[in-house]
């Protein structure tokens, strides 16, 4: 079961099912991420040009600029997911209309929309999102992330002027990381699950296409208590710093990390992790590491066949808390 009994450490980060709440209350559960790219991805808001930010990253007085992965570009693509995983694991019965991702058209009947949130309809309510996600900044600079591709327009005439080029969207090179958390509030142990679920398996972020946009989220721990842990920029921030400190890179200086034409995915990793833990101790925040057998534990839980049950089951709490809030 997933509850507090199996799971004690989640006591201070969930709520049990059946005290789902509409009032707010301070149950965070923050699951820290290293999303990395691995094959060419699209984050354009303009449709041409990388989403790009112009940071100042420490002591040094440097800046550098690193490429954005959008809060939205995290939230459609694991929503999409999430409402595909649900009709594999076959939640909806046959008769039944599955969710669907217009905006106003959610069934705001199944555990994709009462966790993440519905808009408004014409009759119907809407649903405050449950989980957090935040704007990712990639770990080095644009100069060395960002892939301006051209390519000739067709038509080979002698006069090559500046208009017989096609500029394609700009492309992220894979081995981009973004260091991330996504954050639960008052969620229950299935939910995040689901979340777990949904960081562990998609694989597709930014344009839409078969070929572009694969990436691995490696879920590099848990943390739960009455509040939300180091917002992304900080996150990134820190783990530039501390590779920088590292005694084992050659890096001097910040710029030496966020010019680098590779960063070890692994060794990123460690330093995201340390820089989450000591934002912990300095900034005295009360969240607590959940163990890294619970954690593996309820991966393998949310990833196994059983899971559909649990999803089942959660419906049923969601659609009753869901009614309690309509009466
Ligand atoms: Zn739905």
């Amino acid at each position: 079961m997933l509850d507090h009994d199996t799971y004690p450490e989640l006591a201070d980060g969930t709520v049990p099912t059946d005290q789902m709440t509409l009032r707010p209350q301070n149950n965070y559960t923050n699951v820290l991420v290293l999303r990395e790219l691995q094959s060419h991805a699209v984050f354009t808001t303009n449709g041409q040009d990388a989403d790009l930010a112009n940071v100042a990253v420490g002591d040094e007085r440097s800046e550098y600029s690193p490429g954005l992965m959008f809060m939205r570009k995290q939230t459609g693509s694991d929503r999409r997911f999430g409402k595909a995983l649900q009709r594999q694991l076959g939640l909806f019965g046959e008769e039944e209309d599955e969710c669907t991702m217009q905006v106003n058209e959610m069934c705001q009947d199944c555990p994709e929309c009462i966790l993440y949130g519905s808009a408004a309809g014409d009759d119907a309510i809407s649903i405050t999102s449950r989980v957090r996600y935040d704007t990712a900044y990639s770990l080095r600079d644009a100069t060395v992330i960002v892939d301006e591709k051209f390519q000739n327009a067709p038509g080979g005439d002698y006069a090559k002027g500046p208009e017989a080029t096609i500029r394609e969207p700009d492309f992220f090179e894979p081995g981009t990381l973004f260091p991330c958390v996504v954050t639960l509030q008052d969620a229950t142990p299935a939910e995040l699950a689901f979340v777990l679920r949904i960081t562990r398996k998609n694989k597709r972020y930014g344009a839409a296409t078969s070929r572009l946009g694969r990436t691995k989220n490696h879920v590099l721990g848990m943390y739960t208590g009455s509040e939300e842990g180091a917002a992304n920029l900080e996150l990134t921030r820190d783990a530039i710093r501390a590779l920088r400190d590292d005694e084992h890179t050659a890096y001097e200086t910040t710029r030496d990390v966020t010019s680098a034409e590779n960063v070890d995915p692994s060794l990123a990793a460690e330093h995201v992790k340390d820089a989450f833990e000591s934002r912990i101790e300095s900034d005295g925040l009360d969240l607590t590491r959940v163990s890294t057998e619970t954690v593996d534990d309820l991966i393998d839980t949310a990833t196994g066949d059983a899971f559909g049950e649990v999803l089942a089951t959660q419906r049923e709490r969601s659609r009753e808390f869901l009614a309690e809030v309509t009466d």
